[in-house]
């Protein structure tokens, strides 16, 4: 941790190691769960934070897939679910597609929920979710990932396409900032 960015974190979470790990066998699980019903899965990252989880997922992926990316802001700070914006739709239709969200983390859940009924409104076959970490202290909304990376304590993380005021997205870790980057 001697880098300049390193000295704003109080500690590390998950090293890059035991994501790089948890990746393999993420793939090797989703892989198979989609095999056995013959289906190219249609991956689709949540911008921007999904980046580089879902950069390293898909390089353990031994059969074809097709991947997009689809970015969403959720208003912040309403107790309406129902509301997330569509900043940039996929490229591609998906369409009687099986659809895998990709996400960096499920805080309360409802930009999942919201993202997931998108899908289905789009006719989607069907919609499954891989998120790097989950928090299930702080859900809201009854959601859950069908892949979860690393279930991760109440407490603001960043890394790993994770950011704090848009920094941080670049550390290969996912840790804890130092109390006095936020006061
Ligand atoms: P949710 O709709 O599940 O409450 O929100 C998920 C989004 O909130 C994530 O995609 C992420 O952008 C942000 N978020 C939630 N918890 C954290 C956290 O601990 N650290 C960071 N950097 N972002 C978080």
């Amino acid at each position: 941790m001697s880098d300049v960015i390193s000295q704003d974190i109080d500690r590390v979470l998950i090293t890059e190691e035991a994501i790089e790990a948890r990746c393999r066998e993420l793939a090797a699980q989703i892989e198979a769960d989609y095999d056995e019903k013959h289906i190219t899965p249609f991956i689709v990252g949540l911008l921007k934070g999904s980046v580089p989880f879902m950069a390293e997922l898909i390089k353990y992926f031994r059969h074809p897939i097709e991947i997009d990316f689809m970015s969403v802001s959720s208003y912040a700070g309403t107790d309406s679910i129902g509301d997330v914006k569509i900043n940039k739709d996929t490229d591609l239709s998906a369409k009687g597609k099986n659809v895998l969200i990709v996400e960096d983390i499920v805080d309360t859940g409802r930009t999942l929920a919201e993202v997931r009924k998108l899908f289905y409104n789009k006719g989607a076959e069907d919609v499954k979710i891989v998120s790097l970490l989950d928090k299930p202290d702080r859900r809201i909304v009854d959601i859950q990932a069908d892949y979860v990376g690393f279930s991760v304590p109440n407490e603001f993380v960043v890394g790993y396409g994770l950011d704090y005021n848009q920094l941080y997205r670049n550390l290969p870790y996912i840790g804890v900032l130092k109390s006095e980057i936020y006061e």
